[in-house]
């Protein structure tokens, strides 16, 4: 007999072993979208939603996989990816005439800010399936749609994403995008040209009305005025509005019959990433920069610049201007040397212990009372281990009231289980990553 053959359950199997191994979260983002297409005797071909998938399978479980595959005399995994084919496939060019553009107004959309481009996550993803919704039947589910957040978390992505999506699904539509500094302008200047019932008619004749950051109507009352009716007249015609704003309607500084308009429809929240996505979204800027990122420094970065994707970019574009320039390969010392003054210090929350028991519990599958307990054996020890640490490293209280409220262990313990695990994670990355989504998970 010559090598192994591939064989269809393999693929399973790993699965099975590895699901036990990672975070639920991990799981479900990394993991899940790997689709099996099928075999042959010695290859396996895997579907991927994008190269990130397949390259994180690869980064992190190439060990693994080679448990369950029988690799070629090179060390090569016998698999072969597909990334899986977007629907929306971009037609073949027809000779078709643009329609003439019957408003004087281009639609002004950045070119990247696409559905394609928008990484999903918790943080994230109902808003934007609620984005595609409406941008898929515009003036039919919900109007308004109201997108609220901070700073740089993705809410003009979105926006014009949905406007790119309908300009290309939906070509008879009238689509306009503008911020609210712009239709102030607009209002502005036709005031002065004395032209405005031409602005209202062409505001009043859109099918879709895109308004980014809405919080700057706040105290500019006869332009909150006017935006209300231009507003009201749209959607009694069911065209579709969407808004974005820094804060929820109600926290914003606007009338009552303004906020109570903007309530009518959905009101969504788009949150800061979690660890993952914000990895995930680094390694989609740094393969599009072509910087090459390896994922344990991808995590590294994510974990000190948190809440704010604008940032996220930001370091991608340093790291890769000063790896050519220097023609290095990134380390995490030149990470922190490039990085360092936009690294903010972790959040730090007064975190329990009993948050750290419940987050470490569910990561390993163990029970609470296991962890305060005695039990030695392997399955429940190290999950133990390693909520004293975390216990240690996040929260700034006596070591011995930390250790007591492990069900009345000794600061010795606590220390030992401490030392143990630091040393452990510097050459385990299984166990740091591990470490560290427990972590986020307390932390969120
Ligand atoms: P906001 O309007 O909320 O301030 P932006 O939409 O301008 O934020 O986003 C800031 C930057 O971060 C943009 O370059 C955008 O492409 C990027 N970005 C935001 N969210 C995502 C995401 N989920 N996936 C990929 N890039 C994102
Ligand atoms: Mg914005």
């Amino acid at each position: 007999m010559g090598l192994t053959k591939i064989k269809e359950d393999m693929w399973s199997e790993f699965l099975t072993f590895i699901k036990p191994r990672c975070s639920r979260a991990e799981y479900a983002n990394w993991i899940a979208p790997i689709q099996f297409v099928g075999c042959s005797d010695d290859k396996l071909t895997l579907q991927v939603p994008n190269v990130f998938v397949q390259q994180y399978l690869l980064d992190n479980y190439q060990e693994f996989l080679g448990m369950f595959l029988p690799s070629s005399g090179k060390g090569d995994l016998p698999i072969s990816f597909l990334i899986e084919e977007k629907q929306t496939k971009p037609k073949v060019k027809a000779p078709q005439k643009q329609e003439k553009k019957s408003a004087a107004k281009e639609v002004k959309l950045n070119d990247y800010y696409t559905f394609e481009n928008f990484i999903e996550g918790p943080s994230n993803q109902f808003i934007k399936s609620a984005a595609m919704g409406v941008a898929s039947r515009p003036g039919k589910s919900y109007n308004p749609l109201f997108i609220h957040g901070g700073v740089g978390l993705g809410k003009t992505h979105l926006l014009h994403a949905m406007g790119h999506y309908i300009q290309k699904n939906h070509k008879k539509l009238k689509i306009h995008s503008i911020t609210t500094e712009g239709f102030i302008n607009d209002l502005v200047f036709h005031l002065r040209n004395k032209s405005v019932d031409k602005i209202k008619r062409f505001y009043r004749s859109l099918d879709i009305l895109l308004v980014d950051d809405i919080q700057l109507l706040q105290n500019r009352l006869n332009f909150e005025e006017e935006f209300c009716n231009t507003f009201e007249s749209l959607i009694n015609q069911s065209k579709q509005i969407v808004i974005t704003s820094d804060k929820p309607p109600g926290q914003l500084k606007l009338s009552e019959r303004m906020i109570a308009r903007m309530e009518w429809g959905l009101v969504a929240h788009i949150g800061t990433p979690d660890l993952e996505t914000r990895v995930a979204i680094l390694q989609h800027k740094a393969e599009e920069k072509g910087v090459r990122l390896p994922s344990s420094l991808a995590f590294y970065i994510a974990e000190h610049i948190y809440n704010n994707i604008r940032q996220l970019e930001g370091a991608i574009n340093r790291l890769g201007a000063y790896s050519k320039l220097m023609h290095l390969e990134l380390t995490q010392d030149v990470v922190d040397r490039t990085l360092g003054e936009m690294f903010q210090a972790p959040a730090r929350t007064k975190i329990s212990v009993d948050q750290i028991l419940q987050s470490v519990s569910a990561m390993y599958n163990v029970r609470e009372s296991d962890l305060r307990g005695t039990s030695r054996a392997k399955e429940i020890a190290l999950p133990r281990q390693i909520a004293m640490y975390l216990a240690k490293e996040l929260i700034g209280n006596s070591l011995m009231k930390i250790a007591a409220a492990f069900g009345g262990k000794t600061h010795s313990t606590l220390i030992h289980a401490w030392k143990k695990i630091s040393k452990q994670v510097e050459t385990d990355d299984i166990l740091r990553r591990q470490i560290q989504m427990t972590r986020q998970n307390i932390e969120v």
